[in-house]
């Protein structure tokens, strides 16, 4: 088991689940319940975590990963589900909820 990321909420995390999912990449959300410490705990600390079961594929998870993100700059993004037009920095379709790859 490997970190390859932290994620700023729960639905960050659940998005780059689906995206390594999809390339056959088993990982787990650690902090998943946590949300409820706000106050109490560092934000840092209550931030979602994704791990990857197989140590072997946190490389290509973090490229990835790295790769969804760094995308984010790149103006809009059609949904392929939906074919909905969507800011570059969204990970996923506001229309149908659809993963933006
Ligand atoms: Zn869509």
């Amino acid at each position: 088991m490997k970190r390859v990321y932290l994620a700023s909420d729960l639905l960050d995390a659940q998005i780059a689940v689906d995206i390594l999912a999809m390339r056959g990449i088993k990982t787990h959300i650690f902090n998943a319940h946590a949300a409820g410490g706000l106050g109490e705990l560092a934000a840092t600390q209550i931030w979602p975590e994704v791990w990857v079961e197989e140590d072997e594929d946190a490389k290509q998870a973090r490229m990835l990963l790295e790769e969804t993100h760094s995308a984010k700059d790149a103006g809009s993004k059609f949904c392929p589900q939906c074919g909905e037009e969507n800011p570059g920095n969204f990970l996923s379709c506001w229309h149908c909820g659809q993963a933006l790859v």
